[in-house]
């Protein structure tokens, strides 16, 4: 699963280094399928099965959302980055049968002061909600954190989407939503491997699903970031798998 992990942090990597004001996110999706297919590994979102009978499956290596849009959007040439906006990927890989999945939120220039702020809370959310996962915690303790963290600061978290369990397959159990009661939930035990992805609002944590049964936006339009790594449970300290 490391090695897995280590695939898809190339990839964001790649992406990361290209985001920029003018290009798009169906050139930035080819550069991460062009690190999957060079490191022999094969995208787990190509052909993932839309939960809405009829719609067809997601067609691409990475889903890649703009300010408002949330999660699972599809990557497209027309789609262009403007100066200021930022710019959320994620990416899953399978490599050797084992599967990495994680995401990150990238500034694109100069962004506003309070963009920067939600991205920084979202990623802070994110360590913050590791940091639990030791044996003994359970996954209330992990989802108390993330939540705690964002609404200290204004933010709200997104309910409808959770983290989950990771291995064989992309979404396995158990669920680990980003809110919840700290001691509820499942307990962790060691070689457990957990994908938290905390999604943070800039205003209300209610989201809506458009028309292509893929996009997710915020209800209000506002501002939204998604951060997301794999992790372990050991013996001591959690350890992230989707490190370069
Ligand atoms: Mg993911
Ligand atoms: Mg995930």
């Amino acid at each position: 699963m490391k090695q897995a992990g280590s695939v898809v942090a190339a990839a964001l990597d790649e992406v990361r280094k290209h985001v920029r004001p003018g290009i798009s996110t169906g050139e930035l999706n080819d550069i991460a399928e062009d690190v999957l297919r060079r490191k022999n590994a094969t995208p787990v979102f190509k052909g993932y099965p839309n939960p809405h009978q009829g719609a067809p499956p997601f067609p691409a290596t990475i889903t890649a959302c703009v300010n408002h849009e949330l999660v699972h959007g599809i990557p497209s040439y027309r789609k262009v980055l403007q100066e200021g906006d930022i710019f959320s990927v994620d990416c899953g890989a399978y490599y050797k049968g084992w599967v990495g999945d994680a995401a990150t939120t990238i500034p694109v220039g100069a962004i506003s002061e309070q963009a920067q702020r939600l991205l920084d809370v979202t990623e802070k959310a994110l360590y913050l909600g590791i940091e639990q996962a030791r044996v003994g915690n359970r996954t209330g303790d992990i989802s108390a954190a993330v939540q705690t963290y964002v609404e200290q600061h204004g933010f709200s978290v997104v309910r409808e989407y959770t983290g989950h369990g990771v291995g064989r397959n992309m979404h396995e159990d158990p669920q680990v939503p980003n809110y919840g009661e700290a001691g509820k939930g499942i307990r962790l035990k060691k070689g457990m491997t957990i994908a938290l992805e905390p999604m943070v609002n800039a205003g209300t944590w209610k989201t809506k699903l458009l028309d292509d049964n893929w996009m997710v936006v915020t209800a209000d339009g506002e501002l939204c970031a998604h951060f997301e790594h794999s992790f372990a449970v050991t013996d001591g300290e959690p350890e992230i798998l989707t490190l370069l």
